[in-house]
């Protein structure tokens, strides 16, 4: 059914950038969107209390509902709190509720502490819903929460803003991504750089899309993102822009970073 490559195994992909408003939800549901929309089977986990990608994908984020808090207390399967996304049939998502706000400083005391999340994704027969894609979505910060994605993915994306203080701060995440590799998870590896909210009337966005191409080469899309209304008004209304408004420039630039994503593969397969 898809004309997209499905993966010989399973891709699990972190999406971290410490800095707040770059496009991390935006760019983890709109891509797990797109690639679900191909026939590919995608579950998409949110780590951020705020609850964003739960709320984009039209999923119940309310207090009480099973969700990724209970999954790393050890009281809830991942599988269970996996609510499916009215806008796709192979689209999952386990949410993030205001009790997840706690966890950062409940999570320090527990066993484990950063491989709670490694521990919960299920594996082979196991495993009830069995994506090709797993996507998880980093509040803004590089604390406990932040690790444990780090932990239980092979591939980190990066969403980067283009705009002035876009690589401010990278550094910083490219270092603890380096810590995680040398104590935590040797497979890591930072396999994508996503260029966000490019505003073709700047100078600066050519700028600043040159210098990250520069330092970053082939890791980078060679699909950026454009900052378009579509895109920011899409959550508002408990979608994502291909659900919204599919004609869109905003639509069409999330399925080409996919499709290009998925035809470049991971690890030689
Ligand atoms: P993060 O998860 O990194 O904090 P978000 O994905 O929530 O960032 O994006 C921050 C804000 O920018 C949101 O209001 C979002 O709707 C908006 N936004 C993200 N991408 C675009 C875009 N391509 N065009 C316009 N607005 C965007
Ligand atoms: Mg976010």
């Amino acid at each position: 059914k898809t004309n997209l490559p499905r993966p010989a195994r399973r891709r699990v992909m972190t999406v971290a950038n410490q800095k707040g408003g770059v496009g991390k939800t935006t760019s983890t549901v709109n891509l797990a969107a797109a690639l679900a929309m191909h026939g590919l089977k995608v579950l998409v986990i949110d780590l951020d209390p705020q609850g964003n990608a739960s709320t984009a994908l039209g999923v119940d984020h309310r207090s009480g509902v099973p969700s990724i808090y209970e999954v790393l207390l050890g009281e809830v399967s991942l599988a269970d709190a996996a609510a499916v996304s009215d806008q796709s049939d192979n689209l999952y998502c386990v949410p993030a509720t205001i009790d997840l706000a706690g966890a950062e400083i409940e999570l320090v005391g527990m066993e484990g502490r950063e491989s709670r999340l490694k521990e919960a994704l299920p594996t082979g027969a196991f495993d009830q819903l069995n994506p090709d894609y797993v996507f998880i979505d980093c509040p803004p910060s590089l604390g406990l929460l932040t690790i444990n994605a780090m932990v239980a993915a092979e591939e980190v994306l990066i969403p980067i803003q283009c705009e002035y203080y876009a690589l401010e701060g990278l550094s910083q995440l490219l270092r603890n991504i380096e810590l995680v590799q040398n104590h935590l998870n040797p497979n890591l590896q930072v396999s994508t750089i996503l260029l966000t909210m490019y505003d073709g009337r700047t100078k600066l966005a050519d700028q600043v899309t040159a210098e990250v191409r520069k330092h970053f080469g082939d890791t980078v899309l060679r699909t950026v993102i454009p900052r378009s209304v579509k895109v920011s008004e899409a959550p508002g209304f408990g979608q994502t822009v291909l659900a919204y408004d599919p004609g869109s420039r905003g639509s069409m630039s999330y399925l080409d970073a996919a499709r290009e994503m998925a035809e470049r593969g991971f690890g030689g397969e």
